[in-house]
């Protein structure tokens, strides 16, 4: 087993989780099985609860685990399926060494933050080593070098690595070097002292990876491995990328990133064949066809809070040969000025899952103007539940119909609280979360789309169809096309009478990969083509 151990200097949002992860594709595509964990160091026990404002996106795994964001680069970027072993929280952490005392686990000895807190840790890395049997292990530690919560990571795998040796466990560092406008020229001044901030702790790493907005003259490579004792081409240039995420692995092989890794890890390989990589890229940069999404949603101008939609609309368009503009849309907007102007020559409507009742009339206006005006409609989560309502309110005349999260004393509860969820007070961990297996009716789009009559999604809710009015909305032509294991639950409706109106109760954006689109995502971009094509489906 080896390891690699990534961690973050200077600032945040460097990309360390992407840099995890297109390192995950190479060394994959090098025929190496590849893991990858992210350690984050703030005091929440899951992201489950975090605002988005804050957080961006929280990324659901198959076993329900709510987790950071950056897991879902390593899924769209590897093979890898996660589980609540590859996420950890100091939070976590730490309430398990409390518990462990609580329950006399440490027969009365001093509880200390070296060696329990840190034993702790390493024996995560030792689980997940040996529940994935992996070649290799990566590791990412969320936050920045000099933090004080990260410290007992950096501890932890610095007596880890120590204990692999040289040859089986590396250090990787992402940095920034800076563009000084008044003095025209990359400074590596903040490199210098945040690598030496970790030789402080013990840590030296071998790989720097220089976050930067221009290339690394030779000058500046020089100086940078002259001065925190890397050698030169251990110096790696990450460049901005220009059209897409899914550049980086291509720009760090190019680096040689990958080699070396293997050189310093030992691992003999045949170099990485990135083929098929070079044409999703060429299908992102240069593609045939070219659509408009609209996004409706709450948290629009936050870059990172519908990440994984943002990627699987971008893989729909992979798919499609089909540029993707996404036009992200505040439903604050629409409710203030109608969907007129916002929502006109779209080629599709997509509406996003949510909480809270912030924007809801907004969403539910968007909703209403892409079934009127037949373009292709995808609702995820909330999103049907939105598409529920608006069909119970104007197709079948329930005047007030709503979901009782917004409104507890509606004369139409369409979207009610599941039974399971009625009693609960803890926030954390008690949605209906993760894979559930969904049945697809025979004859369906959405069983065409998929290929298949039984597929598993990801879930994240509290709320659902209530079957009180499944005749009313079927007999409509609302088509209830799929539902949990015993029917109970509804979990996918489309329209009869539309060209492309589909709304699921999962996530199926958080199993869509760049060379795989999810179904429901292929399709929708296929449907938004056509119709903006004008062609009409
Ligand atoms: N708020 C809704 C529910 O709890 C939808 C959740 C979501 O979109 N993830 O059911």
């Amino acid at each position: 087993m080896k390891y690699i151990f990534v961690t973050g200097g200077v600032v945040s949002s460097l990309g360390k989780g992407l840099t995890a992860a297109a390192l995950g594709t190479l060394l994959e595509n090098r025929g190496l099985k590849v893991c990858l964990q992210k350690f984050d160091p703030y005091l929440n026990v899951d992201p489950g609860t975090m605002n988005p404002y804050q957080h961006g996106e929280v990324y659901v795994l198959d076993d329900g685990t709510e987790t950071d964001l950056d897991l879902g680069h390593y899924e769209r970027f590897t093979h890898v399926k996660l589980t609540r072993l590859n996420n950890l929280t100091s939070g976590r952490v730490y309430l398990n060494v409390l518990e462990r005392e609580r329950r006399g686990g440490y027969l009365g000895k001093t509880v200390q933050v070296i060696p329990h807190i840190t034993d702790e840790i390493q024996d995560r890395i030792r689980e997940v080593a040996e529940v994935s049997k992996a070649d290799v292990l990566i590791t990412e530690i969320g936050g920045t070098t000099g933090d004080i919560e990260g410290l007992p990571f950096l501890e932890a795998i610095r007596e880890f690595a120590l204990e692999q040796g040289p040859a089986n466990a590396i250090f990787l560092h992402v940095t920034l070097v800076p563009f000084i406008r008044a003095a025209g020229e990359l400074k590596t001044k903040p490199t210098q002292q945040s690598v030496a901030k970790l030789r402080e702790i013990g840590i030296t790493p071998h790989i720097l990876v220089c976050r930067c907005d221009r290339p690394l003259s030779k000058e500046v490579r020089q100086k940078i491995s002259l001065f925190c004792n890397v050698p030169y081409e251990a110096v790696i240039e990450e460049r901005d990328v220009e059209h897409s995420i899914y550049e980086v692995p291509l720009m760090l092989q190019r680096e040689r990133m990958d080699e070396l890794v293997c050189r310093l890890l030992q691992l003999a390989t045949p170099p990485a064949d990135m083929s098929h990589w070079q044409d999703i890229l060429r299908r992102l940069i240069a593609p045939q066809h070219r659509v408009r999404i609209g996004v409706v949603g709450k948290y629009i101008g936050l870059q990172d809070a519908y990440k994984s939609v943002y990627e699987a609309l971008t893989h729909g368009g992979v798919a499609n040969d089909c540029g993707v503009e996404i036009e992200r849309l505040e439903a604050e907007q629409i409710e203030k000025e109608g969907p007129d102007r916002l929502l006109k020559g779209l080629g599709g409507i997509l509406v996003p899952g949510g909480f809270g009742d912030r924007g809801i009339e907004g969403k539910i206006a968007a909703v209403r103007y892409a079934r009127e005006h037949r373009i292709p409609f995808l609702g995820l989560c909330l999103g049907m539940q939105m598409a529920t309502i608006e069909f119970g309110r104007h197709v079948l005349g329930l005047a007030g119909a709503h979901s009782t999260e917004f409104d507890k004393t509606t004369p139409h509860p369409v979207i009610a609280l599941m039974e399971e969820q009625k009693g609960l007070t803890e926030l954390g961990g008690t949605m209906r979360l993760g894979a559930q297996e969904v049945q697809l009716k025979v004859g369906s789009r959405a069983a065409r789309l998929y290929g298949a009559f039984v597929v598993h999604e990801r879930h994240r809710h509290r709320y659902e169809f209530n079957n009180a009015y499944r005749d009313r909305y079927e007999a409509a032509g609302f088509l209830i096309t799929g539902t949990s294991h015993h029917g109970e639950l509804v979990e996918l409706i489309e329209l009869a009478d539309h060209p492309f109106f589909v709304a699921c109760q999962f996530h199926p954006e958080f199993q869509s990969k760049p060379d795989a689109a999810h179904p429901l995502f292929r399709g929708f971009i296929a449907a938004a083509r056509q119709y903006q094509s004008g062609r009409g489906p």
